[in-house]
């Protein structure tokens, strides 16, 4: 299964072209790598696992260098935080979306909002962030036993 990965190297690398030049960003092996994270993966990472990943390849990559790029990304609308109390963490900015919290594990999942019914006087509202906490279904089978 070597072919589909070597493509799925050259859509990133295409991708992470046209980011860096439309950002006005120097395509660096730093930036290349933290944007690998995120690239079209629906995962939420705070700092630890974000340098966690790359220390595994790359352990002279340093935490400021690491966030300084995240804080870049993050203005150039690549990433966001999310935005759920307590947590601190990243993801790819995808569609807004709605997170639901694992009380026992701290897992985030991403729920989808858009079937959601917001009131009239939320219609030109252009930032909201929902975030559901209880106990997820692995959790919540844990407990059962
Ligand atoms: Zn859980
Ligand atoms: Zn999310």
């Amino acid at each position: 299964m070597i072919a589909p990965m070597r493509k799925n190297d050259d859509r990133l690398e295409a991708s992470f072209s046209a980011f860096c030049r439309d950002a006005g960003f120097r395509k660096t092996i730093q930036r290349r790598i933290v944007y690998g994270l995120f690239y079209e993966a629906r995962i939420h990472l705070g700092m630890e696992e974000i340098m966690a990943k790359i220390s595994l390849k790359h352990p002279e990559l340093r935490q400021e260098s690491v966030y300084r790029i995240l804080n870049d990304f993050e203005r150039r609308g690549y990433i966001r935080k999310v935005e759920v109390p307590g947590v601190k963490k990243y993801e790819y900015a995808t569609e807004r979306h709605g997170h639901f919290l694992c009380s026992k594990c701290g897992r985030i999942s991403d729920v989808d909002t858009s079937g959601i019914h917001l009131p009239d006087i939320l219609a030109d509202a252009c930032d909201v962030s929902i975030t559901f906490n209880g106990i997820c279904p692995v959790c919540a089978k844990k407990i059962k036993k």
